[in-house]
């Protein structure tokens, strides 16, 4: 017996001394920044075109019938007049209707192409008496150091920073080593199929192979990541996969004073319950471990412990993310009924009820498994079960951490913003890059803006804003990304 304790002792001791000494010897992963260009801007003259740029009313809808002709064609026509450079130097085509595909020839054919994707289109937004923007939304408006308006986060300061960074490249005479698309959608709020996926399509059929794709997806966080005081820029190096499921219960309906032992509402409502009960399990795939491995040496000595010996608490920081919805997200496939649609009066049975679930996929989840999932948790014949087109897409792969375009955005990242600290990280929401998965496996996701907590809720909600000096700030990164180009090993 004491001789087991002993042994016991022993082993929490070796343990404690593992996980101390891992803790310990954990370094920082940040890279060193090279050198920076000195890069003049006019920030009210790039303030100025952000502004215009907000006031064409690019909204997409799912009905595309409601889309304003005017407002995409008045847009393109307002990208010409402001950049007379970019549209002598490259090739435009339209796709698909309003699609654009821009290309600025390299002089070296052999090494892949790179391509910038960012879109046009804007959610919509309401303003009017009961509406709580402080400007209205599509006016376009500087005021106390912001530009205010539809857009100006999500993603015409990254259409418009794309631009004004090739202009002034253009205007200092640069030439791109390797080619540069450059692939702007205007249908990614509802899906991109006519946007993206046209201009891939497009790219696709004349054999086009990239080495990486740069879209939009994480930002840089100020007080986000919780116990790291520092600014912190998110690569997203995979996007999580989207699936909307349609459950539908039809029956013989009737007089609500006769009913059955399980009306269509309530055999429905059992379905979602059991799929609500039966979450998929926590997992903690590639992205997300890599993002703590990359920010634990930054953290203070308890976390530091806890993320440098996952192989001890992996189960620990899996409850502790899965205790939140925002970090539940990066570690669960998740589940969101969204639509539920029954009934059309208190005193007659409906004859016919239907929900939508939303499913947000993991990577190493894929569409298959997840409908073999939901019919076997339902196990109801009664709940017809169908998966609905529109945004349905499998996880993306995974970008390689150590390839040259990951690389060239985090040098980027640590040259043009030095305070801030770099990791990789998962994309939880959908992008329009996903349509160019085809060409390559290495889609980044980064848009070089700044954002507050306070900050999230402007993207597709009220007061959507950009400070001058962070759009400046946009720019900066691109022309520095590009004079970097081919410089990176
Ligand atoms: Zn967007």
């Amino acid at each position: 017996m004491k001789k087991l304790l002993l042994l016991i002792g022993a082993v929490l001791v070796a343990v404690v001394l593992i996980v101390i000494f891992r803790a310990v010897t954990l370094s920082s992963r940040q890279v060193q920044a090279l050198p920076s260009s000195s890069i003049t801007l006019d920030t009210k003259a790039l303030a100025g075109r952000l502004e215009r740029a907000v006031q064409f009313q690019t909204i997409s809808y799912q009905d595309r019938a409601r889309m304003n002709k005017e407002a995409f064609t008045g847009f393109q026509k307002f990208l010409e007049q402001s950049f007379p450079r970019v549209h002598a130097a490259m090739k435009k085509e339209i796709v698909g209707d309003y699609g654009l595909l821009y290309t600025w020839k390299g002089r070296d054919d052999k090494e892949l192409p790179i391509l910038f994707a960012a879109h046009m289109d804007v959610v919509p937004a309401e303003y009017g008496p009961d509406s709580q923007w402080t400007y209205p939304p599509f006016q376009g408006k500087t005021v106390d150091g912001f530009i205010w308006g539809r857009g100006t986060l999500d993603d015409k300061e990254s259409v418009l920073g794309l631009l004004e960074a090739m202009e002034k490249l253009l205007q200092d005479g640069v030439a791109p080593r390797r080619t540069i698309y450059i692939a702007f959608g205007y249908d990614e709020e509802v899906g991109g199929q006519h946007g993206a996926a046209k201009i891939a399509e497009l790219l696709n059929s004349r054999q086009v192979k990239l080495d990486f794709v740069l879209d939009e997806g994480l930002t840089i966080t100020e007080g986000l990541v919780p116990n790291i005081s520092k600014p912190v820029a998110l690569i997203g190096i995979a996007e999580k996969g989207c699936l909307s499921i349609e459950l539908s219960v039809e029956s013989e309906g009737g007089h609500s004073s006769m009913p059955p032992r399980q009306t269509a509402i309530g055999i429905l409502s059992s379905a979602i319950s059991k799929l609500e009960k039966n979450q998929f399990p926590a997992r903690m795939e590639a992205p997300v471990r890599k993002m703590f491995e990359t920010l634990s040496p930054e953290m203070p000595f308890g976390l530091k412990a806890v993320f440098a010996n996952l192989w001890l608490f992996d189960g620990l920081v899996k409850k502790k993310l899965a205790s939140a919805p925002r970090s539940n997200a990066l570690v669960r496939t998740t589940i969101a009924p969204t639509i539920f649609q029954a009934g059309v009066q208190e005193n007659v049975l409906a004859t016919k009820a239907r929900a939508v679930i939303n499913y947000r996929l993991l990577p190493g989840e894929t569409i298959n498994k997840v409908l073999l999932s939901v019919r076997k948790t339902i196990n109801d014949p009664r709940v017809k079960i169908a998966a609905l087109e529109g945004i349905k897409s499998d996880p993306s792969p995974i970008a390689d951490t150590g390839s040259k375009g990951y690389k060239a955005v985090e040098q980027a990242i640590r040259q043009v913003f030095p305070e801030v600290l770099v990791a990789p990280g998962l994309v939880i929401a959908a992008t329009d890059s996903r349509h160019y998965s085809a060409m390559t496996r290495n889609i980044l996701h980064f848009s070089p803006v700044r954002l507050r907590s306070d900050d999230l809720q402007r993207i597709h909600g009220k007061d959507e804003r950009i400070s001058t000096e962070g759009y400046k700030d946009v720019v900066r990164f691109y022309v520095q990304f590009i004079r970097n180009e081919g410089t990176i090993q």
